[in-house]
């Protein structure tokens, strides 16, 4: 069946058996066990990664959910993986990745940067127990040490739309796990298991979810680590609430409508954005110059729905975010309404100044609203950014940046709590 179909109709076969057009949701936390010896083989098997045969107790909702299983089995299949393990957010999916890892003796992990903030800051403080190092892409083999779990990169990656060879990265790689942050791309735009990804990494927070009410977060692998992280969740408790992936199951029907939508707007926005005054580099695998390794019909079959820009400074780049109006001025992205929010200050503020993206950086999430009224919005704020310069420069204002110091003292203070 095509991805569209599969899409629609995942994890849904049984449903005209049950007599229902909708998949059930099963909201209970604890189940009957029958005798106690059953009882206990049930909780052993789950408490340990396992899945449940069918007659078995579920035991109680941290170990398995039904509906949570229902959606798990639906991104599975769209990512091309033989299991899915879903969580309450994507720093949960992440850290349970990076305890299996660190619980099979193997603590060292290979990242390429950037990556979302939070995935650079839990890496940076060690705090699970991890030791990172960084490398550029064609230096991951060389960083490879004795006890290398993983090799974590992302692509596109958060915020600068950077693309990574995947294959490439694999073959580097050899014989230690590969894990993608698919976040950006989803399966609509690239599977990463098919170019030598073992785990795939989603925020499904963002376009899975897609309508900005949901928080969740998975990873999509082998049964053999689907298994191991399903361990660490049922210990450490990261899990899906029901309702939540009732409703990610159902986003996932429209998942390629919205994709395929939301990244025709962000195309016809990027390439506005680059003739326009003020904006000095846009960065969107459909501009010249940000896909030289051409992985854009090759890796991906598209260029997906966010994009970043460049402006003249800092304060180019705050008064444009705050004065967007139809555009929503917040963090996150993959919804149906553009967002826009400015990195080195929020998503990207705990990332070491070296590897934080510049203070003229923002980032843009393009929704589905009508690309003439996204402009027309843009268009509003960069004129008022263009006024403030022109007010300091008349008044001699020194427009000095001051969001690296900012972040810098607020990263210490991270470092220091954790
Ligand atoms: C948001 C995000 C995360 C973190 O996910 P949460 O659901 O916010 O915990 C990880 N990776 C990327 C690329 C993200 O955008």
């Amino acid at each position: 069946m095509s991805f569209d179909t599969e899409a629609v109709h995942a994890a849904r076969e049984d449903l005209t058996a049950l007599g229902v057009h909708v998949p059930p949701i099963d909201l209970s936390t604890t189940y009957p066990v029958g005798d106690v010896e059953t009882g206990g083989a049930s909780y052993e098997n789950l408490a340990t990664g396992g899945t449940p045969t069918p007659g078995d107790s579920l035991v109680y909702q941290r170990l398995w959910n039904p509906t949570v299983a229902r959606f798990e089995e639906a991104l599975a299949r769209l990512e091309g993986a033989q299991e899915a393990v879903a969580f309450g957010s994507g720093m949960a999916a992440l850290s349970a990745t990076l305890l299996a890892t660190v619980a099979a003796g193997k603590p060292h992990v290979v990242a390429v940067r950037p990556l979302y903030g939070g995935s650079d800051h839990v890496l940076a403080t060690g705090l699970l127990g991890t030791r990172v190092t960084w490398a550029e892409p064609d230096g991951i083999a060389a960083a490879i040490e004795s006890d290398t779990g993983l090799v974590i990169v992302e692509t596109p990656a958060n915020p600068t739309l950077d693309l990574v060879d995947l294959s490439a990265v694999a073959a580097q790689a050899g014989d230690v796990p590969v894990v993608v942050d698919n976040t950006f791309a989803t399966p609509v735009l690239q599977r990463p298991v098919e170019h030598g990804a073992t785990i795939v990494l989603h925020s499904a927070t963002k376009f899975l979810g897609g309508h900005g009410d949901i928080m969740a977060g998975a990873i999509a692998t082998t049964s053999e680590w689907a298994s191991r992280i399903r361990g660490v969740r049922a210990l450490t408790g990261g899990v899906l609430h029901p309702v939540a992936a009732y409703q990610l199951h159902r986003g996932l029907q429209t998942l390629p409508t919205r994709v395929r939508a939301q990244q025709d707007n962000a195309q016809v926005v990027a390439h506005w954005l680059g003739k326009q005054d003020g904006v000095t580099r846009v960065f969107h695998p459909s501009i010249k110059g940000c896909d030289p390794a051409g992985l854009v019909g090759r890796q991906m079959s598209g260029c997906g729905a966010v994009l970043a820009f460049e402006v003249t400074s800092f304060e180019a780049a705050s008064t444009v975010a705050q004065s967007c109006g139809l555009i929503t001025h917040a963090v996150s992205l993959g919804g149906v309404d553009s967002l826009i929010q400015h990195p080195a200050s929020l998503t990207h503020r705990p990332v070491a100044p070296e590897a934080r993206p510049a203070a003229s950086v923002l980032r843009l999430s393009v929704g589905l609203e009508d690309p003439a009224d996204i402009i027309a919005d843009l268009r509003r704020a960069l004129q008022a950014a263009r006024d403030v310069a022109t007010e300091s420069s008349d008044s001699r204002v020194p427009t000095e940046s001051s969001v690296s110091s900012v972040s810098t003292e607020s990263r210490e203070r991270v470092l220091q709590q954790s």
